[in-house]
């Protein structure tokens, strides 16, 4: 990476067998992709380990690798047999049925790595004929005593395993497959690293060199792992840091309209006709995107804000602006039914002459064709659509600005999309709201050089909203659940029920029948799916308050809102993810009154999906769910781009963690690419193709 790789193909360097196991398990083919790829995914530190192994509280079933000394070998008569009982370090032991030629091999003093499945049995730790390797055995033998067959006489065939293991405090534990032990990618990569000449770094901006990097994070000196794995952590961060510095200096010379705020155009008669005052909050992003808009240089701004922090008014003010500006502006939502619910409050904020254009794929053909017609003729002020309005060949008239709501997963590349819809020579402005408050690492690396506002505070007299969890095993509560929603029915409010499905045990449509004869008897109830062509009038007539309660998927996940709407109990939240929890818990709270969130769950208490629950049910900040949502998913997915099972650019980089590193790296990077833009262009050309390829696919 970085202007390095090493294309020897493994079958050049690794015995045929090896090369072709590590192909087949892993789609590796040249040395490089092993290297780089295949990095330790632990550690062990000889005589220190299985104390580490406990401290994790690895979980039964779990593969482990541990060492230590034998202490005592013991036999037991079974039925068809014996049981070897191979006890290390006094802790733990290893179990062989019929143990033959273990007997033979293992005995007390000598020190072994073990390899094998986890289990607990009187509460005693018990790996169950786990593989092993000899790392030193008093009496003299080698570990390469070719009578001990197996994996070992494999790697002792291309490696000397004396040298191997000899004096090493830290040994590497690697993913490993059915064909191919831990060991024997220890020995192949050994065997890699030996043969590979000293890597030329073409970069010479830390203190420790690539070459060394690379050569300990698999084979640590005494003082273990850690320099290497900072030091390749921020090669990956430099190599997203000049990828995104390139592209700035690509941007820099990208011209947008000017759209200075005017006193007295449609924006100020909106914002006058307010029924409330700004926060604070609103009127600093408003500052901030006045004083962007006004430059003939594209905005770029990502606006964070917790659920109901009144995004959309920012927005609204900042369309406004640019048609006061002469220029139309464009709304995206993630979702249709979203795009129509934006455009129907939006509506009702705007002045008289404001026109406003929906565009929509469930649009009859001829209504279609008139809106792209407005849009093009500079008819429409304002577009409200969804994502595809960008993807397809829509052409605007003067397109100004876009907002791109509830969509943090637009990056650098949908960006660069938006290009294509301004006229001639200009890029829109752009501002990208989420309620997913995002880390500024992540920020930084998919957005790049996208300035962030925040909005805190929730706007006046809302009453935090308050979580409860009812697992299934406990009936009263679940039957509580339901009387909840009829008591607040009672005073006036509606309710959103929201099942993970739509058929089937626990689906929509099976859920709303059994409410309708049920618990919720007699109240107005009606269910909302994605495969409902009338989606968007239910919505409606929701939102009107003709109806009480109403049964949906996630299709309300995002935006949509009803002020009315006090409680929402979520069946099986164990499905969903903890922004989405979130996200649906927002659909609450957004008026004056007391809200309530129900999280339902038929995970049985004490298990990791209900403890997650809780903790979500625990916390209202969205700041501290996103760390907590971290913790559950790796950044790739939270980065959108960059899918498993694909070559990862980032293996180690840790976006919520690495923040010191990653700034380090993005200040190289920007000075790099200003000193040398050719030479930062060779670097990434392999991370571009990378990027490439996957928009490509998707
Ligand atoms: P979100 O940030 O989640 O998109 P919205 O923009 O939908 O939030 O705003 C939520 C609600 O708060 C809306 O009903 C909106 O009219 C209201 N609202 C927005 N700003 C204010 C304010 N300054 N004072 C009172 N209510 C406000
Ligand atoms: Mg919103």
């Amino acid at each position: 990476m970085l202007g390095w790789k090493d294309d020897r193909p493994l079958t050049e360097v690794l015995p045929g067998k090896v090369a072709k196991a590590l192909t087949k398990s892993f789609g590796y083919s040249t040395c490089g992709q092993l290297l780089m790829n295949h990095y330790p995914r632990d550690y062990i530190r000889q005589g220190r380990d299985f104390q580490a192994f406990a401290e994790r509280e690895a979980p039964e079933g779990s593969f482990i690798t541990i060492s230590g000394t034998v202490t005592n070998v013991s036999k037991r008569p079974i039925r068809n047999g014996f049981v070897l009982n191979v006890t290390v370090d006094d802790t733990y032991t290893a179990v062989y049925f019929n143990g033959v030629w273990q007997e033979r091999v293992l005995y007390p003093g000598m020190r072994v790595l073990f390899s094998g499945k986890l289990k607990f049995f009187n509460s005693q730790a018990q790996l169950q004929h786990p593989e092993f390797l000899i790392l030193d055995a008093p009496r003299g033998e080698t570990s390469v005593s070719k009578r001990w067959g197996g994996t070992l006489k494999a790697i002792s065939q291309f490696v000397d395993v004396e040298e191997l293991l000899r004096e090493r405090e830290w040994l590497p534990v690697y993913r490993a497959s059915s064909t191919l032990k831990t060991w024997t990618i220890m020995a192949a990569i050994h065997h890699v690293l030996k043969t590979l000449p000293p890597i030329q770094d073409p970069l010479d901006i830390s203190d420790l060199t690539f070459d060394k990097a690379i050569r300990e994070i698999h084979e640590p000196g005494p003082e273990g792992p850690q320099r290497a794995i900072d030091r390749l952590k921020y090669n990956e961060a430099l190599g997203i840091g000049l990828v995104m510095a390139l592209r700035r200096r690509d941007t820099r010379h990208w011209r947008a309209f000017a759209m200075p705020p005017a006193d007295d155009g449609y924006r100020a008669e909106m914002l006058a006709k307010v029924p409330f005052d700004l926060t604070s909050g609103q009127k600093q992003v408003l500052r901030d995107i006045d004083r962007d808009i006004s430059e003939a240089v594209p905005m770029s701004r990502l606006l964070q804000g917790e659920v109901g922090s009144g995004k959309t008014l920012v927005a609204v003010a900042a369309m406004l602006s640019a048609v006061d500006a002469g220029r139309q502006a464009a709304l995206l939502a993630p979702t249709e039914v979203l795009a129509h619910q934006h455009a129907r409050s939006i509506s009702a904020m705007l002045p008289d002459d404001i026109r406003l254009t929906v565009l929509s794929g469930s649009m009859k053909t001829a209504e279609k064709r008139q809106a792209l017609l407005d849009i093009v003729s500079g008819e429409a002020d304002i577009v409200v659509g969804t994502h595809a309005i960008i993807q397809q060949t829509v052409e605007f008239y003067s397109l100004g600005l876009v907002v791109v709501d509830e969509q943090h997963r637009f990056g650098v590349e949908q960006r660069d999309t938006l290009r294509m819809k301004a006229p001639e020579g200009t890029f829109p402005h752009v501002l990208v709201m989420t309620a997913t408050p995002i880390p500024r690492t992540i920020a930084m690396t998919v957005f790049g050089d996208l300035e962030v506002s925040s909005l805190h505070e929730l706007p006046g007299g809302r009453k935090p909203i308050q979580s409860s969890v009812l697992p299934e095993a406990k009936a009263s509560w679940v039957r509580r659940g339901w009387e909840r929603i009829r008591e607040e029915v009672d005073a006036g409010r509606q309710a959103y029920v929201v099942c993970p499905r739509i058929e089937g045990e626990g689906g929509v449509l099976e859920l709303a029948e059994a409410l309708e004869e049920g618990p919720l008897e007699g109240l107005r109830i009606m269910v909302l799916h994605g495969r409902m062509d009338d989606k968007d009038d239910r919505m409606a007539a929701f939102a009107r308050g003709e109806v009480d309660v109403l049964i949906s998927t996630t299709v309300i996940e995002v935006g949509v809102d009803v002020p009315n709407a006090t409680v929402i109990l979520i069946r099986e939240s164990e499905n969903f993810g903890v922004s989405q929890l979130h996200q649906l818990r927002g659909r609450v709270g957004r008026g004056g009154n007391a809200s309530l969130c129900l999280f339902h769950t038929l995970a049985a208490p004490n298990s990791p999906s209900f403890e997650r629950i809780s903790k979500i049910a625990a916390t209202s900040s969205g700041f501290e769910l996103t760390e907590l949502d971290m913790e559950y998913r790796r950044e790739g997915d939270v980065l959108g781009t960059r899918q498993s099972g694909r070559q990862r650019t980032l293996q180690l980089l840790d976006l919520s963690q690495d923040l010191m590193i990653i700034e380090r790296a993005y200040e190289d990077a920007y000075v790099l690419v200003d000193e040398d833009p050719e030479l930062a262009f060779e670097l990434t050309v392999e991370i571009r193709e990378e990027e490439q390829e996957y928009l490509d696919k998707s």
